[in-house]
């Protein structure tokens, strides 16, 4: 399908990626995950061909694309800003990437509509896209996507213009859509929880290269170093029985009768969860507490506790 060999780029003398290699295959979401900077937009652009390596290959269905430009490309990009276009209706949003290629009129705006119905947008063709919600918004730049018909979709942190509640749904709307229309995607995030939720697999970006790549599981119960195990799963070193470990904060479970005994330095309230900060022998344990089970307890007071066995399927 989509893979990038061996792939160097620089903006000057600025490398951005560092001999990154990865294969999608058919069919599959795969979503590069990293913090800011770390090349997963550079990555993106590679593939759709609005930058070129300076170094390694794209091959796309077993040929080079490496120097094609985009509209040479089977590629399409749904980018965070939308950029729709907003003196545009929705069905001519949705239908330009048609009359680019020269599509007659009457077949563009049918298959408009149809991509239209298929995002659940159908009534929505003569509207002017200001109109729109965020989430509609965010459906008509997946439709101008997909009306298309990319071997692969490409999708830059396309819910960070939305608020926390549309992104949580919206991002199940993205996976849905995917898996029905079949397609082979590439998605681009910094947050680590929209990528485990969405994704068939992760590849973890760091300063240009790539980390870890695996299933969302794998990634989370498996992670390849404290970059991974930090980055993904917010995990924390404590030395247990000698052997240093990491640890997650939902491993420490507060209980009157847990067999280790520590002091509570801090606490922050979440919502649904309480984050307790607990003193051990002198090591900083985390620990998440479900908010409607959080025992009293004073700061400097005694803490009693147990440690859940880590789920490292390598172990
Ligand atoms: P991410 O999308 O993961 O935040 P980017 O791919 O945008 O990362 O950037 C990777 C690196 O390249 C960063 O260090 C960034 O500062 C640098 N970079 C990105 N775009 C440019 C540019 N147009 N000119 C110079 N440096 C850039
Ligand atoms: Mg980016």
């Amino acid at each position: 399908m989509l893979s990038f060999e061996n792939v160097c780029f620089s903006y000057g003398e600025a490398k951005a990626l560092d001999g990154v290699s990865l294969a999608l295959k058919k069919g599959e979401l795969l979503t590069l995950l990293g913090p800011s900077g770390c090349g997963k937009t550079t990555t993106l652009q590679i593939a759709g061909g609005f930058l070129f390596p300076d170094s390694g290959r794209v091959m796309l269905d077993g040929r080079d694309v490496s120097a094609l430009p985009p509209e040479k490309r089977p590629t399409a990009t749904v980018f965070q800003s939308h950029a729709l276009f907003p003196h545009m209706s929705v069905e001519e949003n949705v239908a330009y990437g048609l009359r680019v290629r020269g599509t007659p009129r009457a077949e563009r705006l049918r298959r408009a509509a149809e991509m239209l119905e298929r995002v659940g947008l159908d009534g929505y063709l003569k509207s002017r896209v200001q109109d729109l919600s965020g989430g509609q918004q965010q459906r008509v730049a997946l439709a101008r996507a997909l009306i298309l018909n990319p071997r692969v979709l490409l999708l830059d942190e396309p819910l960070s213009s939305l608020d926390a509640r549309l992104r949580v749904r919206m991002r199940a709307e993205i996976r849905s859509l995917q898996k029905a229309f079949g397609i082979t995607a590439l998605y681009v995030t910094h947050d680590q929880e929209e990528a485990l939720s969405i994704s068939d697999r992760v590849a973890l970006m760091q300063g240009g290269r790539l980390v870890q790549v695996g299933t969302p599981e794998e990634v989370y119960f498996s992670p390849h170093g404290d970059f991974a195990a930090d980055f993904i799963g917010d995990a924390f070193p404590v030395t247990l029985e000698g052997r240093r470990q990491l640890l997650r904060p939902d491993q420490i479970v507060v209980a009157a009768d847990g067999p280790l005994v520590g002091t509570l330095v801090s606490r922050a309230f979440l919502g649904a969860s309480t984050d307790w900060v607990i003193d051990w022998q002198g090591q900083t344990l985390r620990a998440s507490v479900p908010s409607a089970a959080e025992p009293a307890r004073e700061i400097g007071g005694e803490v009693r506790f147990a440690i859940l066995p880590s789920r490292d399927r390598n172990a």
